[in-house]
């Protein structure tokens, strides 16, 4: 049971004993609450907030957060030093995670303009701009998440965008923590929206009287966040796209005989301790009974050491460790799962990174725990969960801009193209569009020699 005091293990496949279903059935995400009902409970929510603004807005926090001595949604920058108190010790640690990710993302812009010469004197270009305004939700529940705001801040901050509104839900006092408000500092954030849930979502998507309106939200959130997030960009009259679907966080570590079982364990800990929703996945390449057990023998001891070793407990009960005997059907069952997080603690990490297909993001070899992605080291950790990241990227700097295509051409180059788009605008009978070409040449042909 979840709070029972027995051995914490993950259920526990050799591959070579079951059938492929079987596997595939142990690595099924759990199912989530149904869609159905979350959309019929956010969906008025949304509406009272696109009709009533702030008042909405505020009533919603009363509810939801209990901060019923809150009288505004909203802080506007400069924010007042009085919010942001922390220790030294806080301060240096965001400061050198903010510096790693700005690096990294300053790295992603697209100095040049793209240009290729498709035909003598057709010109094909295409250019980056900034996403003007975005909405960042910071997740707030019980946790305190400043990494997530530096996060989605930073990019934003790097690609050039605007206005940068940021979100999350109050304290129960009606305050936001301080390393929150130190982040939004620091990325220039025109405003804090104290909300969380679909009602920030919808305050961001619509505008209200002291909310600005954005044009992309992102950023993760449990499943009323996500509804919302998925209802306002599907809504045309809200004209506002989303960065990615999201669900429960997951990891998924290979581990060969290289591996130090106190190393493997600790990182499926890392992510078991997000919530008992988390997923887990172990797959040991080639281990003996004794290997096998020495990671499960860390698990559980390591586990029962931690805080939140209840969170820990409900995630593990639904997390599997499959033992492969080589590396290459390893690599399949990871490429078909496509996890969120994925680690190869495996010799020449990454000589095998080359062969990874789907993942969110990889971290490489026994010195990479997934703790220095989440915080530090620079990569982004706001990523495609659920499997998703078979077609989505993590949020990026990609994320907050978008491209414009140019042609240009010359006399000559429509001269050179002019005939193949004629006749494809006589096989569409648009016959407009064949004449903007034919009037045009047709000039060329009478005034010829003129200029
Ligand atoms: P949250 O900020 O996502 O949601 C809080 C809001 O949920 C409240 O403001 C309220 O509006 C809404 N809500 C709660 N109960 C409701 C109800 N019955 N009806 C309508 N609305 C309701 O905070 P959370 O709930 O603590 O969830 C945090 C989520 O973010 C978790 O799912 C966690 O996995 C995820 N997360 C992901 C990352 C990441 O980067 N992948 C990081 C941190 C957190």
């Amino acid at each position: 049971g979840l709070n029972g005091h027995g051995r914490i293990q993950m259920r526990r496949y050799v591959t070579k004993d079951e059938a492929p279903e079987t596997i595939l059935e142990a690595l099924k995400r759990p199912s989530q609450r149904s869609t159905d009902k979350i959309m019929a409970i956010v969906r008025p929510i949304i509406n009272d907030v696109r009709e009533q603004g702030d008042r909405a807005l505020l009533s919603y926090t009363h509810k939801f957060e209990k901060a019923t001595s809150l009288t505004s949604p909203v802080f506007k920058a400069p924010f007042p030093e009085s919010l942001m108190q922390l220790p030294p010790e806080t301060i240096e640690a965001i400061d050198i995670s903010f510096e790693n990710i700005r690096k990294f993302h300053a790295a992603q812009r697209e100095e040049k303009p793209l240009e290729v010469e498709t035909m003598p004197g057709v010109v094909c270009s295409r250019f980056v701009r900034p996403i003007e305004r975005v909405g960042l939700y910071v997740p707030g529940g019980t946790a305190v998440l400043p990494s997530t705001a530096l996060m989605l801040g930073v990019p934003a901050m790097v690609a050039g965008c605007k206005t940068i509104v940021l979100a999350s839900p109050p304290r129960a006092d009606g305050k936001l923590t301080p390393e929150i408000v130190y982040v939004a500092h620091k990325v220039g954030a025109e405003s804090i929206v104290l909300a969380g849930g679909a009602q920030a979502v919808a305050a961001m998507a619509h505008g209200t009287e002291s909310v600005s309106k954005v044009d992309k939200i992102l950023g993760p959130g449990n499943q009323f966040v996500t509804a919302a997030k998925m209802l306002v960009s599907n809504d045309t009259t809200a004209e506002v796209s989303i960065d990615m679907p999201a669900g429960p966080s997951e990891v998924l570590v290979i581990a060969d005989k290289t591996a130090l079982p106190a190393f493997v364990a600790s990182d499926l800990l890392s992510q078991a301790e997000h919530g008992v929703d988390s997923q887990v996945v172990c797959i040991a390449v080639d281990l003996s009974e004794q290997q096998v057990r020495a990671i499960e023998d860390e698990l559980h001891a390591q586990a029962t050491a931690l805080p939140r070793v209840d969170m820990v407990r409900g995630a593990i009960s639904h997390s599997v460790m499959l033992v492969t005997q080589t590396l290459d059907e390893a690599l399949e069952l990871s490429n078909a799962y496509a996890p969120e997080h994925l680690i190869l603690q495996v010799a020449d990490s990454i000589a095998v990174r080359e062969r990874i297909m789907n993942a969110g993001s990889v971290f490489c070899g026994p010195w990479t725990p997934e703790s220095v992605g989440d915080y530090s080291a620079g990569v982004n950790h706001s990523l495609p969960t659920y499997g998703y990241a078979k077609q989505y990227s993590g949020v990026n700097l990609g994320s907050y801009v978008k491209h414009i295509t140019s042609s240009h051409l010359t006399a000559e180059g429509l001269k050179n193209v002019g005939g193949a788009v004629m006749q494809l605008a006589k096989v569409e009978e648009l016959e407009a569009h064949r004449r903007a070409v034919e009037i045009r040449l047709k000039w060329m042909e009478d005034n010829k020699g003129r200029s």
